[in-house]
């Protein structure tokens, strides 16, 4: 574990202590997970948010101008067999957050769970929920969870989400509660965000008890009140990335392709600096190019990219790190089914 002073001096290596951090994280990543790291398979179920964060074009106020799209649960399905065609077992289904997801994962997620006949991690990335709600998914199969937190500063975080930090963290404690294994993120490099906020953002995800974190640098997406602001640095988000592996070695941590669009070769850099999680993405052609996450020009992840990178970090792909892992024990004294 890292003290404060600790984090705030690795944040900012650069050079030979920078390498020193991340030979130090790739050593406990090769510790804790034995040289391998984990391919997921996204699904991109829709494009339509409620929400208006300032730094994305699927924002509330864009829904005019992009063209608005719903999977319906036969069409995840159809996705859902190439990813098992591709031998991966970590289903992830992403979206925008609207309550309309809910009809077609009440159909898709037992569908997928029978496909794998029960064998699959069902991860979800679809917002904020009522508890009930998220209460209502675990039912239905779904085994994780995927909220980042974003920046853990509340004054920032509502400038640049328009929503309260407050309400993001009693979704977090709910997903815990009712066992989810659940994934925070953080997003460096924000404008008005110092070095301490992302301090704060490590040692909340710690505190927070969280099985995943991901760092995306902050990439000014066009059509977004924040498309003239500067690129977020690599390099910070890469520190951030060895500096959660050293203080909580155990965590899923992805290589997102965000450093890959800030940077060609993000990626790689990613896995050097200790992450141990890609994703590839299966949406199919239509609907990847109207999720506009970045905007049009985003790095799509493909099968064959992850495989020649985690080939080339000396690393093999492995399976859900979940599934053969004792249910955690419900609220209720129960132990639940993954
Ligand atoms: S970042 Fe997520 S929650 Fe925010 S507007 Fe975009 S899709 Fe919605």
């Amino acid at each position: 574990m890292l003290t404060r002073s600790d984090i705030r001096k690795l944040l900012t290596a650069r050079g030979p202590a920078q390498e020193e951090l991340f030979a130090e994280a790739r050593h406990l990543r090769e510790k804790h997970f034995g040289g391998s790291a984990v391919l997921r398979g996204v699904i991109e179920i829709t494009n339509v948010c409620r929400v208006n964060c300032v730094y994305c074009p699927m924002r509330r106020d864009n829904t005019a101008q992009n063209e608005r799209y719903f999977m319906t649960a036969d069409d995840i399905l159809e996705r859902a067999i190439e990813i098992r065609a591709a031998g991966i077992d970590v289903i992830l289904l992403q979206g925008g957050e609207t309550p309309r997801n809910l009809t077609a994962l009440e159909d898709a997620i037992p569908r997928i769970r029978a496909l794998y006949e029960g064998r699959v991690e069902v991860l979800l990335n679809l917002g904020n929920m009522r508890r009930g709600q998220y209460e209502r998914l675990r039912e239905l199969g779904a085994t994780s969870y995927i909220l980042k937190h974003e920046t853990s500063d509340p004054v920032l975080h509502e400038q640049l989400r328009q929503e309260p930090l407050h309400e993001r963290l009693r979704c977090l404690r709910d997903l815990l509660d009712l066992g989810y294994r659940v994934g925070t993120g953080i997003i460096s490099s924000l404008p008005g965000q110092t070095v301490d906020s992302i301090v704060d953002d490590i040692e909340l995800a710690a505190s927070l008890g969280v099985h995943m974190c991901s760092v995306s640098p902050f990439v000014p997406a066009p059509n977004t009140p924040l498309e003239l602001s500067p690129a977020g640095s690599n390099d910070l988000a890469l520190n951030a990335l060895a500096c959660l592996r050293l203080h909580r070695p155990g965590l899923l941590i992805p290589s997102v392709s965000a450093l890959e669009k800030t940077s060609s070769g993000g990626q790689t850099k990613g896995l050097a600096a200790g992450a141990n999680v890609m994703t590839i993405n299966f949406t199919g052609d239509t609907n990847r190019k109207r999720y506009l996450i970045y905007g049009k020009d985003r790095y799509v992840v493909r099968k064959q990219h992850a495989e020649s990178l985690l080939q080339a970090a000396g690393l093999r792909s492995r399976g859900s790190v979940f599934l053969d892992e004792e249910a955690p024990v419900a609220a209720s004294g129960t132990r639940r089914a993954l």
